[in-house]
């Protein structure tokens, strides 16, 4: 095996590794170490082969789990001895080998420092050049085709390199060394700007250096732009313009949700925003997501950029052509998705001109192709944390690594849920949890989901042997899974919507396999019960393999069915009626507003509803009372424009004041008795809407009864928590672990005010950072429900009653 004093290895290297300027660092360091031997990707990574010195060798070996590329991320370094040869001369890079391939796909990474610099200095040969990128920066994710990842395989490989870029392409000492995407002024893509209406671009009018610096003059004077960006088009205008924002708001038909911002630097972000250290590294790490931000800065934007919010989502520019057109403006611009109301953003330079043409005056294209659709991520920084409330650009496909007992977990697939929609892919033992789709009841987001999983499938090389779905028989995931499952007879599992939120939880924080269960809180819109109810605030006893439904929320009406999502006044109305009655209400509550508001309504048809259950299923659901009380204050009554928007106009709404220094004591009671029919213990709300109610005749501003609902709320879940925590047959508690998951968890107040009261009472408690804690990290928790029900359980599952059931 060795000659004296010389030994061989043979290294394997997994992880993020290709395309991130890894062969190029082994080359070095080999060299510093006075090795021969080789490097190359293949497809399930790295492999190096060294020779030389006993000691040389060693040293390598440290220093390569080390000293490793930025953008790189090793999960796994095994070496093993080989022959030595002692004839063996120099370290070479060699080419790809093809192979079956399981190297995750690095995500794309924004613009480094180096290349910042480069960019705007006009001594370098990629001074103003919009696509300038280098092993530590630029597009991966979005441009490439099929692994491994290597330019012929990415959109890149029409464009061939000139001889400058081809010689830095070569150096093993240069910063772009196979530096995939690697382009300049010369050989590479460029971008040009048109008029939408068809007229000719007069740049007499603009005197601008070239057409990307013809967008800052264009985004000044009011216009509209679409820009093609990394992982599609978005559109922009100047978000300090009124006109401009509303004109932007009425053409893209977007009414509701809030606009994400785009400012050149820092400075101009703090002028609008609060930006706090974790906030500003979020801003400035090569994942660039958008951050949400309070706004509360001496400057301030257009109001309808965020309609009824107290907070801005602002990024840097991420790209070098968005750096060249933000440079020269000093205030904040829309960079909200390009494509009309929730179609998935368009990447195609022909649909622009077809799609958006009624939308923007100008568009700045450019001739690389964006092979995947990647939406911006946004991030939020809650209880001390940044935590994913969209997971896309930067960070998907990253792979999760399962926990503990999951490595002999089989090829899965999961279809998630309905909105928010993600899949989730498991290879060999990991995760791969893919960007955020949209939402799949609109058709063209369902064709863009089954395109995604066709790629994931050959990017991955992945031969799923079992599909997860929700058991929500209507979602559209779940037809197209069981369309699959018959068609290339897999078998299909379905799991139980709060369950796969509280497993996604647990496989984020690394919770092994065989570990006991935790109780875990889904507070959430609507999933499907096992009961065939519609569920959504429950508290269940959880594991990865099953679960026991503890507590819930008290199921009240939803009037109309679906559209007591979009007319928030109808759960208002259920949870009045079901609480106190008409005659009651009245009695006690004649001089409010709110009256003479519902009783305009047409009672007749709704109680007879109500009465008869017509098209009014119960649910269990936190989000539908977090709608009421939003429409009780006067938010977001008549119409919800997106899901949601009830609770995060009620969370924006709080009284900050109230919130820090008013006794628990005001908090709104919420009681927790037993259901007659089952015993299972309830939140019951009669109390808090009586308080509500009198708080409304007493004139009490909406501020405080929101800052008083989201405290009573949060008291009363660790009330629940703590009382199902206590196992009734001992002295101990059944788990000191709870898990908190479900899109309610994504408003920082109820989730800061319940970790605090249940870290109070000694708990740990699992909350959601890099996977959103709505519906789109549910895929994640469907995939390790499915894995754990492949592998065999070692000992008894602690949980007895409901599991995933399969098919
Ligand atoms: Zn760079
Ligand atoms: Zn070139
Ligand atoms: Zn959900």
């Amino acid at each position: 095996m060795a000659l004296a004093g010389l030994s061989a290895v043979r290294i394997r290297v997994e992880g993020t590794v290709q395309g991130v300027g890894f062969r190029p660092n082994v080359w070095r360091l080999a060299g510093e170490c006075e090795l021969a031997g080789f490097v190359l990707n293949d497809g399930a990574g790295v492999l190096i082969e060294v020779t030389g010195a006993d000691e040389a060798v060693r040293r390598f070996i440290d220093r390569l789990g080390t000293e490793t590329p930025p953008l790189s991320r090793v999960d796994r370094l095994i070496s093993e001895p080989i022959v030595a040869n002692p004839e063996l001369q120099g370290f070479r890079i060699l080419e790809s080998l093809e192979g079956e391939v399981h190297t995750p796909v690095a995500p794309d990474a924004g613009l480094c420092p180096a290349c910042r610099e480069e960019i705007g200095n006009p001594i370098e040969r990629r001074f103003r050049y919009p696509f300038t990128n280098c092993t530590h920066c630029g597009p991966r994710f979005s441009i490439i085709n099929a692994v491994p990842y290597d330019r012929g395989r990415t959109t890149m490989a029409e464009f061939a390199m000139c001889p400058a870029c081809a010689g830095e392409y070569r150096d093993p000492s240069d910063r772009r060394f196979h530096a995939q995407p690697i382009a300049c002024h010369t050989c590479g893509p460029k971008a040009w700007l048109e008029r939408l209406d068809g007229r000719a671009v007069s740049f007499d009018q603009h005197s601008m250096l070239d057409d990307v610096d013809a967008v800052t003059g264009v985004l000044k004077k009011g216009e509209i732009v679409a820009i093609k960006g990394l992982g599609g088009f978005h559109l922009a205008c100047d978000a300090t313009n009124d006109e401009a924002v509303g004109t932007l708001r009425r053409r893209k038909r977007r009414y509701g949700k809030p606009f994400a911002l785009m400012a050149r630097d820092l400075d101009v972000i703090r002028s609008y925003c609060a930006v706090g250290p974790d906030e500003e590294q979020l801003l400035e790490s090569s994942e660039a997501p958008i951050v949400v931000l309070k706004a509360d800065g001496p400057n301030k934007v257009s109001a309808s950029v965020a309609l009824g919010l107290d907070t801005l989502g602002f990024m840097l520019p991420y790209t070098p052509l968005h750096r060249l057109v933000m440079r020269g403006i000093d205030r904040p611009v829309v960079m909200t998705s390009g494509n009309i109301s929730d179609e998935p953003q368009i990447i195609e330079n022909s649909k622009v001109s077809r799609r958006l043409q009624s939308v923007a005056d100008y568009a700045l294209f450019h001739d690389r192709q964006i092979a995947n659709r990647v939406d911006d991520s946004v991030v939020r920084v809650m209880a001390g944390k940044p935590r994913l409330l969209r997971r896309a650009r930067g960070y998907a496909p990253g792979a999760i690594p399962l926990p503990p007992g999951f490595e002999r977990a089989p090829d899965l697939l999961a279809f998630g849920a309905e909105l928010k929609s993600t899949f989730c892919l498991v290879k060999r033992g990991a995760a791969i949890l893919s960007q955020h789709q949209g939402d799949l009841e609109n058709i063209e987001t369902l064709e863009d989901f089954v395109k995604n999983l066709c790629l994931y499938t050959d990017l991955f090389q992945h031969r799923p042997k079992l599909l997860v779905v929700d058991r929500h028989p209507e979602y559209l995931s779940t037809k197209l899974a069981n369309e699959r499952a018959s068609d290339q007879r897999l078998p299909l599992l379905e799991v139980q919507h709060h369950h796969a939120h509280i497993a996604s939880c647990l496989a984020e924080h690394g919770v092994g396999l065989d570990m006991p269960p935790v109780i875990g809180v889904a507070l959430d819109g609507l999933g499907m019960g096992d009961d065939g109810a519609l569920w959504g605030g429950e508290f269940l006893l959880a594991d990865y393999r099953s679960y026991q439904r503890l507590g819930t929320f008290k199921p009240v009406a939803m009037l109309g069915g679906a559209q007591a999502v979009r007319e928030p006044w109808r759960s208002l109305y259920a949870h009045l009626m079901v609480q106190m009655g008409w005659p009651r209400f009245v009695m006690n509550y004649a001089e409010l507003e709110l009256y003479a508001y519902l009783k305009a309504k047409p009672r007749g048809t709704l109680d007879a509803m109500l009465a008869k259950g017509i098209n009014s299923p119960l649910a269990s659901s936190c989000g539908r009372l977090f709608d009421a009380v939003a429409a009780a204050v006067g938010l977001c009554r008549d119409e919800a424009l997106f899901e949601g928007q009830g609770a995060m106009e009620l969370e924006a709404a709080v009284d900050r004041k109230t919130l820090r220094e008013e006794t628990d004591d005001l908090a709104y009671p919420i009681a927790i008795p037993n259901r007659q029919e089952d015993g299972l213990p309830y939140l019951e709300p009669l109390a808090l809407w009586q308080a509500i109610l009198g708080d409304l005749i007493l004139k009490t501003p909406a501020g405080v009864i929101a800052a008083r609902f989201h405290k009573g709320l949060a008291k009363a879940v660790a009330a629940m928590v703590e009382m199902l925590a206590q196992d009734p047959n001992a002295e101990e508690r059944r788990s000191d672990t709870v898990a908190l998951s479900g899109g309610c968890f994504q408003n920082k107040i109820l989730l800061e005010e319940t970790m605090h009261r249940l870290e109070e009472r000694g708990f740990r408690v699992l909350a959601h950072a890099r996977v959103p804690a709505n519906d789109g990290g549910l895929a994640l928790g469907q995939a390790a429900i499915g894995a754990a029900h492949s592998i065999k359980s070692r000992g008894e599952s602690h949980v007895s009653r409901n599991s995933g059931s399969s098919r």
